[in-house]
This record gives C-alpha cells, structure tokens and sequence, in this order.
C-alpha cells in the first residue's frame, strides 16, 4: 500500500518541482529589482497629514493624498524632466515628472504650478504650491507613481507606499525625509537629511489636522472645537466664504504656534492637560494620542 503511493506521488512531485523551476527563473527574469530598490533615495512630495490611500473610493482612486496648508510647497520626489505642466478640469493645476528609472509622478491640485514642460529638475525642487483646485474638496496634494509612464486609465499606477513607505490615514509626513519610524506605537518619519537627524524621533513640525464636515458644523464650531479662529481657517484652506463649506470636506486645522507644548522629561499628559488647561480627552484627540504614553521633546497641541 505504501509502496503504491509513492509511485503514484512521483509524476506529481517532478510536475511540480519542473513547474516551481519555470516559475522561478520566470520570475526572476521578469521582476529585476524590486518597487522600493528603485526608489530609496525618494523623498516626500509634501509635507503634511496622509488623508486617504491608493485603491480607495472602490478603487479609482490610484494616489495618495497629503494635506497641509494652503500654499505650501510641493517638491519633486526625485530628479528627472518635467513631461507635463497643466490644468485640468481633474486634476486642476498638475504636474507630471518622468524619472531616469522610468518611472513617471503626477502631483495635482496644485493652487500653482512652477515649473513648465521640459524643464529638468532636481531631487527636492519646489514645482508648486499646495491648492484646492480642479475635482478637489478641500486643500491637499493629490500624488500618483505609474511604471514607465501615466496613462489615460492609469493602468501602469502603483501604489505610492511602495514607493515611500508603508504608512496609514492620519499619519504625518515630512518631505525631505523617507524613511518611517516606528515611536511609541505611533508611525514617524524619521529625518533623512543628517542636519535633521536630532529631530528625527520627535515631531517637532506643528501637526495639522484634518477634520471632515459633518452635517450641522460650521467654519465656527470647527474652529472652537480646535482652539483656532475662522480667519485662520479660511486662509489654511483658501476659502473665500466661510458659509461655503460642505459636508465631507476637509479642512486642514493648524493652531497657533503659541498653542504648541513640548514635552520635558517628568512631564505627564494629564500635569499638562491641568498646565494648559486643555481638557485631557481633547489633549488626546488633537494630538492622536491611542494612549497616555509622552516622550520627551514631543510637540503636543494645547489650547
Ligand atoms: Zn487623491
């Protein structure tokens, strides 16, 4: 009986072993180096708060988004020639960059574009300013990676945190910098460039937030519940009118510098809660906070 079994195991087993063979050499001939082996010099197009992924929205939606203020810069992941520069009923104001290593990034809602068609720019450069145009609601940068080039169904589009790093919604980016860290439970981004390397476990950037209208809100009850004015909100988000807002919008927060605190060795979250006379569940929230753990020279958000 055991003897029958092997014989009849044998064919199976060579099928196998000359399938995973095939499929091996297949593999390595047709991958090369991998997504991130290319692109580890790639450094953050913006810096700012992830709000929304690749594959969301059922799918369409093939980039990731990163809000911060209005009007603040956009830089070139890597160097390369700049392949487009327009405005589209889309994208709005957009820019797109091809790479030496083929691959081809699209940078759109720009409130501006500073580079035109052609030009070659370096790893770095400032090609526009953050903005809320064309198909956009609320101020971010909309960020797409595509392999070899953009296509008009973007079939060739790759999920940016290949590219970057794995990272979720929430998560705050700095540009010039690209490697994430792991602090206290909470995903960093640790400094890339060497002067920066002091900075590197603590946020020392004012984090901004994002809040999502929800029915009922306005410009003022978001900014009391931040601690913010409306004037401040308008001019973070570029609104002209604050009786214009809808709901699912996203308007990015940024308190005051006067509203920062950082921590200092001894401190406790509630000790400055009590301080700062910021109720501890708000200290909480504005800071993303899962738990009371601080370290020292953490920037928190106070009132
Ligand atoms: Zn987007």
């Amino acid at each position: 009986m055991q003897h029958d079994k092997q014989w009849i195991l044998i064919p199976w087993i060579a099928g196998l072993l000359i399938a995973l063979i095939c499929y091996d050499t297949k593999s390595i001939l047709a991958q090369g180096p991998s997504i991130r082996d290319q692109t580890v010099n790639w450094i953050w197009p913006s810096s700012g708060v992830i709000t929304d992924l690749f594959g969301t929205r059922r799918g369409v939606h093939k980039g990731i988004d990163i809000a911060s203020d209005f009007g603040s810069p956009i830089y070139a992941v890597d160097e390369g020639i700049v392949s487009k520069s327009y405005y589209s009923k889309s994208y709005g104001n957009v820019v797109f960059i091809k790479h030496n290593n083929n691959f081809e990034t699209v940078y759109a809602h720009l409130k501006s574009r500073e580079v035109a068609e052609g030009k070659s720019v370096k790893q770095g450069e400032i090609i526009g300013r953050m903005g809320n145009t064309g198909d956009s609601s609320g101020v971010h940068l909309h960020f797409e990676v595509h392999q070899s080039e953009w296509t008009y169904d973007k079939h060739n589009a790759i999920n940016p945190v290949l590219a970057l790093g794995d990272i979720g919604v929430g998560a705050k980016v700095f540009a010039n910098t690209n490697r994430v860290v792991e602090v206290s439970g909470r995903t960093q981004i640790e400094a890339h460039n060497g002067q920066e390397n002091s900075q590197s476990t603590v946020p020392t950037q004012t984090q901004a937030m994002v809040h999502i209208v929800k029915q009922g809100d306005t410009l003022s009850t978001i900014a009391q519940r931040y601690g913010t004015s409306v004037r401040n909100l308008l001019s973070i988000n570029g609104l002209m009118n604050e009786h214009k807002i809808f709901i699912n919008q996203k308007i990015t927060i940024k308190p005051a510098q006067s509203n920062r605190y950082v921590v200092r060795e001894g401190d406790t979250l509630s000790a400055i809660a009590y301080r700062t006379r910021t109720p501890l569940a708000e200290l909480k929230s504005w800071n993303h906070l899962a738990s009371d753990k601080i370290i020292p020279k953490q920037v928190l958000i106070v009132r």
